[in-house]
């Protein structure tokens, strides 16, 4: 039974990497019919944030990748947030120091700190663990004493000196550590809790997780999670591992990190994120007006491709699609505008009826609350294509809404006389009976302006400004016929004013 599980720390908004990871569990599990668990590990006290936990599940509803598992929606793995599985870890680590796995460490912060001090590299490693105060150097008594006296305390793994450790990765194949290399992590802390290390081997044994899709940036990790699976006994029950490429700033150098968005002027989170203390707004993607659809599609390919030239997926698609072979090795460089493509290729290809209830906000924001949903939607139906975001329809429609507040004036000024006056005002008269109708008003006002000896030009474009404001928008008899025709005639009326 395939079961994947998402493990987000509540420590902040969620980073579109986060997002991604979260997605590419959910698309393998979809795609075997398995379950797909979300696990809030928040056993580091000290950093977590309120609200976070709220924003992670909001930010996964919004995208539609909706966990079978998790904190509010319990199945029988429970509870699903770390902190409450607290009495669940401290046996593990006991187990492992009583088969010589791991080992007591008595040494305060203190007196590590000091250590760092002078030697700021300092390691707790096989290097130096004869010289510090653990059980590996005090006699068992001694070690009893300290124990039954509640002295504080963390179980350190003991790292093998002269061990390679070596797993297949589903992504990058075979990968190998030297345990020399890598620290006596902490498993369980003086306050009782266990690390994330101690905490993730044994949830995703107790929550029978399958398969692991994650960041790049816990490879390094790997070992020591591979040797406790070993030495808790469990070896032959092991997920499979798969180490997603990094999300790469984009012109390629490092990693896309979250305070990356600030810099370089667009977010790097899915959602707004409001920092508690200080008020901060993060800005995120949907509160840019992006459609959920977009930015999971945009995920979805960020660093995968069907081996296609197809880009457009819906999320149903992804899942049916999805396979591991084709994830890169490499890191994927993000680019906000092809981004901004995906937005605005969805929103162009959504239904007018679908974009309705997204873009209603805006108009009441500018107090246009009187409008009719037919209106809206006409109105969506030749304005979407202009759109790269949600938020952008009240600049690209305003018009439809309200009278323009000016004229560019200066655009028809030097050329205005009183023929021009005269054809406006008879044209007025001569719409009264035309049934309203781009089909019939271009073609009518066209024969006019031909009637008149002027150009064609000379005319158009004026009426665009007397009923938009500028020389902008869709084509101006679609405006027209939209606009209404008594709107149509007042607005003329007023700009010839
Ligand atoms: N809690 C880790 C994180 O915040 C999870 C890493 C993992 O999936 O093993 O990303």
């Amino acid at each position: 039974k395939v079961r994947v599980r998402f493990a987000p720390s509540p420590t902040g908004g969620l980073h579109l990497g986060g997002v991604r990871t979260a997605l590419f569990n959910y698309l393998f599990a979809k795609q075997h019919d398995g379950e797909f668990i979300l696990r809030i590990e928040d056993t580091d006290q000290t950093r977590f944030v309120p609200g976070a936990e709220e924003y992670i599940n909001e930010c996964l509803s919004w995208c539609g990748i909706l966990p079978d598992e998790s904190p509010s929606q319990p199945g029988a793995f429970g509870p699903y947030r770390q902190s409450e599985r607290k009495p669940s870890y401290r046996q593990y680590a006991e187990q492992l120091v009583a088969a010589g796995y791991a080992y007591y460490a008595f040494d305060t912060s203190e007196e590590l700190d000091a250590l760092r001090q002078v030697e700021p590299n300092f390691r707790y490693s096989h290097e130096n663990r004869l010289g510090l105060r653990n059980s590996l150097n005090l006699s068992a008594e001694e070690t009893q004493e300290l124990l039954n006296a509640n002295a504080p305390h963390t179980i350190r793994i003991k790292m093998p000196e002269d061990h390679t450790v070596s797993f297949d990765d589903m992504i990058r194949g075979r990968v190998s550590f030297e345990t020399k290399l890598v620290d006596d992590k902490v498993l369980l802390k003086a306050d009782g809790m266990p690390t994330y290390h101690l905490a993730v081997v044994v949830d995703d044994k107790a929550m029978e997780i399958s398969h692991i899709f994650r960041g790049e940036e816990w490879l390094p990790s790997a070992p020591v999670h591979l040797l406790l699976w070993e030495y808790l006994g469990w070896a032959d029950q092991m997920p499979q591992w798969a180490h997603l490429p990094l999300i790469l700033k984009p012109d390629g150098n490092g990693k896309l990190s979250k305070r990356d968005g600030d810099r370089l002027g667009f977010p790097v989170y899915a959602m707004n994120w409001t920092d508690a203390k200080t008020g901060d707004v993060t800005k995120g993607f949907r509160e840019l007006g992006f459609l959920p659809e977009a930015f999971v599609n945009m995920l979805g390919v960020l660093g995968w491709n069907d081996g296609t030239e197809q880009e457009i997926f819906t999320l149903p698609e992804l899942i049916t699609k999805f396979s591991v072979d084709r994830i890169n090795k490499s890191g994927a460089k993000f680019d906000f505008e092809k981004a901004k493509w995906f937005n605005h290729e969805w929103i162009k290809n959504s239904t007018d009826t679908d974009l309705l209830p997204l873009v209603k906000d805006s108009l009441t924001e500018h107090g246009a609350t009187a409008v009719e949903d037919d209106a809206v939607i006409k109105v969506l139906s030749v304005v979407k294509e202009r759109m790269t975001y949600l938020s952008d329809f009240w600049a690209q429609a305003s018009f439809f809404f309200q009278s323009p507040a000016g004229y560019d004036v200066d655009a028809v000024k030097p050329k205005w006389n009183a023929d021009k006056t005269k054809f406006f005002e008879d044209i007025m008269v001569d719409f009264e009976p035309l049934d309203w109708e781009a089909s019939v008003v271009e073609p009518f006002f066209k024969e006019r302006v031909q009637a008149s000896g002027m150009k064609i030009g000379e005319l158009m474009m004026p009426f665009r400004i007397m009923l938009v404001g500028g020389k902008f928008g869709p084509d101006v008899f679609v405006i027209a016929e939209l606009l209404g025709k008594k709107e149509v005639i007042k607005r003329v009326k007023i700009a010839l004013d």
